[in-house]
């Protein structure tokens, strides 16, 4: 059956929509035109007031946009760090009265002077202990030499994340890249601060590796 066109459908636009749809998506589509200033309403960065529609936290309109962000970030840690010893020593006896911190990174709690000084903080102290930011310091001396971990160690062959001294700090050892192996945390807590040598006769022979003859010619040499 065929229908005739009767009033009801006069007032229809393009593709059957009504003159109402029409006209809201004429002013959706005004507000990406970029001949009309592209400025909706709360786009607008509450800080800086600039149009920063492009330059919001992901998946955000308003509020601060991220250079502004950014910005308040540094300031405030300028602030931090400009306070008097005084001030900072305050702060500190406050937040951590018994005298102890916990490491953000190994999760243990110490003593506070376990921590190096960082003046940016509210408690004046870095956020992990002196013994996470050496091993922090050591791998990445090794993701340098090694690539990104995990490793086969060098003494069992499982896989690890940790740096092993060959000749421990303790006898002299150094940082150099020629005196650490890839290791995996059984093996860097058996040896701990034994002798290669020595502690390599206590256990089956490790798979062969460009790593573990290094590490024998480094022991043989310290
Ligand atoms: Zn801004
Ligand atoms: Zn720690
Ligand atoms: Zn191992």
């Amino acid at each position: 059956m065929i229908r005739a066109a009767g009033p009801a459908r006069r007032d229809r636009g393009l593709w059957g929509r009504s003159l109402a749809q029409e006209e809201r998506l004429d002013a959706i589509a005004a507000m990406f035109d970029h001949d009309e200033p592209r400025v909706a309403p709360g786009r607008e960065c509450t800080r800086c007031g600039e149009d920063r529609t492009s330059q919001f936290p992901r998946g955000r309109l308003g509020g601060w946009c991220l250079p502004c962000g950014r910005k308040q970030r540094r300031e405030h840690r300028l602030r931090m760090a400009a306070r008097p010893a005084e001030e900072i020593a305050a702060e500190q006896a406050a937040r951590l009265p018994d005298g102890r911190k916990r490491c953000w990174r190994c999760r243990t709690w110490r003593s506070i002077s376990e921590f190096a000084p960082n003046r940016r903080n509210p408690d004046g102290l870095q956020d992990r202990c002196r013994k996470c930011l050496l091993a922090l310091r050591y791998r990445r001396v090794a993701i340098r030499a090694w690539g990104r971990g995990p490793w086969p160690c060098t003494y069992c062959g499982q896989l690890g994340r940790e740096v092993d001294h060959v000749v421990p700090r303790a006898a002299g050892g150094t940082d150099d890249p020629e005196n650490l192996v890839p290791c995996c945390r059984t093996c860097n807590r058996s040896k701990r601060d034994r002798p290669l040598l020595a502690w390599l006769a206590t256990r089956p022979a490790p798979p062969p590796s460009e790593h573990l003859d290094r590490a024998i010619a480094a022991a043989r040499r310290g």
